[in-house]
């Protein structure tokens, strides 16, 4: 491609509003272009990495035995009645009506339109496996569009879904799709982790996010460097060296006083006026469980996990209470509340029972209670592992101190089991006429964030940098002195040359100062630069340079096609598994 000619419209200036280098460096380099609120153009650039991109995953996944469909994006209400979403995906589902006033959405993921196509198709447990996948675009009416394509409202998602006759061979799906995600991210030249997140009520490890290590990621991970056990924030386990169900009263704890605390409220600001610690602290919490209210304690320093609370409780849905619910249930405002005299069900962290002469609110705004002993001043429902994990805390397996990372989620692995295939009626016939659900699994990709997540990992002060098996061209071609014939003739015959090689050239033929050029140049992240001058080339050499290196090197200019080729080769080669 000749620049000259191409499609890339570079921006000197920062977009304001962009936070995240990716989505800086997507606007400024020419990639996209914004049309509204988390809708974007893919402009000439970025559909070259998200084609390379989409290339990795369809030779992986057909590797792996998935075959590739493209389902109706418009799906009508009916299979999401069925399923039972149509009322419970809340307002990221985008509704609308046709002439016939007929109800339609915009899909945010396919499980009920796979499930039905599947149901049509499957009739015995000869049907299966089966194991479709499509990369399409996708609408989430996000509350929070943000990032460029990091949190688009329209996106290109690969999302995919095997059947099975049972969980045994559901499983192996899942471990051949966990397998193929490992590879795809690994030839995308991205550095990463398979975490284990929450699988619902399915349980075990069969629920894994890949997540991208970056700064900026929006998720939480820990992870032990001895055992290698990963998880993102919410499941993380730690190892409690407590277990107890009730609370062991000391007797030697003073008689509980109730004090003024005047505008104190958070936890910080209560110790500090009282002159203790957080760790002495009981932190109250008031949720509402399927609409009831019920209370929660933690020590003053742990935070709640609420994917373990909604598990304690068993409950469809968990929210926190609103400040005007709490002053209703607990007749005090947030900042007072604590658990004595309370009526309701507490549920206390484990840390919270080896707690003694402590300070909770009073239920009274602004007073706290001092010497509150726990079993002799307040009981509770129960006594439960509520803690969110935190760096430095012990390895559910092998108890070594947790470290945290963040990290961008950019493909999920789900066993689904028969959440949808019940409901929606995909069942199959066994050898003695029986009829039984399939198990799923389901697996997606964020395409678009791929290529985001892959500009954070890949970025310095001059902009991208992306690894040669995603960036859209491998080789710029710069020739500096675009009046002298010589030049002209030889960067035609390398361009050529380059082209029948099968390599990616960008002929930067743009009569422009050498600095500015250099600079659109490194801004848009391709990994090799020639450049073509004529003092070097009257040696018979052109310079030779990597995006991330300092100096060029010269190269004979009737080898160069040859050492361009091997050197991309090679970069391609090292990030493959
Ligand atoms: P998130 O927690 O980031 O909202 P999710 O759990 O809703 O993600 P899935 O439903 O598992 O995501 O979708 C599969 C993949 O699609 C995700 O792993 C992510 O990479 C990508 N994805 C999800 N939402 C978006 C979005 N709004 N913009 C871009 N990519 C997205
Ligand atoms: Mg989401």
């Amino acid at each position: 491609m000749r620049y000259s000619q191409a499609l890339i419209p570079t921006r000197k200036e920062n977009p304001v509003d962009a936070e995240l280098p990716s989505h800086r460096l997507l606007m400024r380099a020419g990639y996209i272009e914004q049309l509204t609120a988390g809708i974007y153009t893919l402009m000439p650039l970025a559909w070259r990495c998200v084609q390379k991109i989409e290339r990795i995953v369809r030779e992986e996944l057909n590797a792996a035995g998935a075959q590739e469909i493209l389902l109706p994006m418009v799906q009508p209400a009916e299979i999401w009645q069925l399923s039972g979403r149509w009322d419970h995906y809340g307002k990221e589902l985008l509704r609308f009506q046709d002439r016939k006033n007929q109800d339609y959405c915009l899909s945010p993921t396919h499980e009920e339109g796979v499930t039905d196509l599947a149901k049509r198709h499957i009739r015995s447990y000869r049907s299966m496996p089966i194991n479709l996948y499509q990369i399409q675009v996708k609408f989430r009416d996000e509350l929070r569009p943000r990032g460029g394509l990091m949190r688009g409202r329209e996106f290109i998602m690969k999302d995919g879904y095997s059947f099975d006759v049972d969980y045994e061979n559901a499983e192996k799906a899942y471990k051949r799709m966990y397998d193929a995600y490992t590879r795809i991210f690994k030839r995308c030249g991205l550095s990463f982790r398979a975490v284990e997140a929450d699988s619902g009520n399915i349980g075990g490890s069969h629920s894994h996010e890949f997540q991208v290590l970056a700064q900026t990621g929006e998720d939480r991970i820990l992870s032990c460097s001895k055992c290698g056990y990963a998880a993102n924030e919410e499941k993380a386990e730690v190892k409690r060296t407590v277990s107890v169900t009730s609370f062991s009263p000391d007797a030697a704890t003073p008689a509980r006083e109730e004090v003024y605390t005047p505008g104190q409220h958070s936890i910080d600001e209560v110790t500090t006026f009282l002159k203790a610690e957080p760790n002495q602290s009981i932190k109250t919490l008031v949720y509402l469980a399927d609409g009831k209210p019920v209370v929660i304690l933690m020590r003053g320093n742990d935070n709640l996990n609420e994917i373990k609370l909604q598990r304690v409780l068993d409950c469809e849905q968990l929210v926190m209470a609103s400040d005007t619910a709490i002053e209703e249930v607990m007749g005090s405002k947030p900042g007072s509340l604590g658990p004595c005299g309370c009526t309701l069900p507490i549920y206390a962290d484990l840390n919270v029972a080896m707690m003694h002469d402590c300070i909770c609110g009073a239920n009274h705004t602004d007073y706290h209670f001092i010497h509150v002993e726990p079993g002799r001043d307040f009981n509770v429902k129960a006594i439960e592992d509520l803690v969110l994990a935190q760096e430095g805390d012990a390895c559910p397996h092998c108890g070594e101190p947790l470290q945290a990372f963040r990290g961008i989620e950019v493909g999920h692995v789900f066993l689904l089991g028969t959440k949808y295939s019940v409901p929606m009626g995909a069942t199959y016939l066994d050898e003695k006429g029986d009829s039984h659900p399939c198990v799923m699994g389901c697996y997606g990709i964020g395409i678009t964030r791929v290529l985001a997540a892959a500009i954070e990992q890949y970025n310095d002060e001059n902009g991208i940098n992306l690894p040669a098996a995603i960036a859209p061209y491998h080789v710029i071609l710069a020739p500096l002195q675009l009046r002298s014939e010589t030049i002209l003739n030889t960067t035609e015959k390398i361009y050529d040359a380059l082209q029948k090689a099968g390599i990616e050239v960008l002929y930067d033929d743009r009569d422009i100062r050498p600095g500015v050029k250099f600079k659109d140049d490194d801004l848009i992240g391709v990994p090799y630069r020639i450049t073509i001058g004529e003092k070097n080339l009257a040696n018979g050499k052109v310079e030779f340079k990597h995006r991330s290196d300092k100096d060029a090197q010269l190269i004979d200019v009737d080898k160069i096609v040859e050492f361009v080729k091997e050197k991309i080769a090679a970069d391609i080669a090292n990030v493959q598994p």
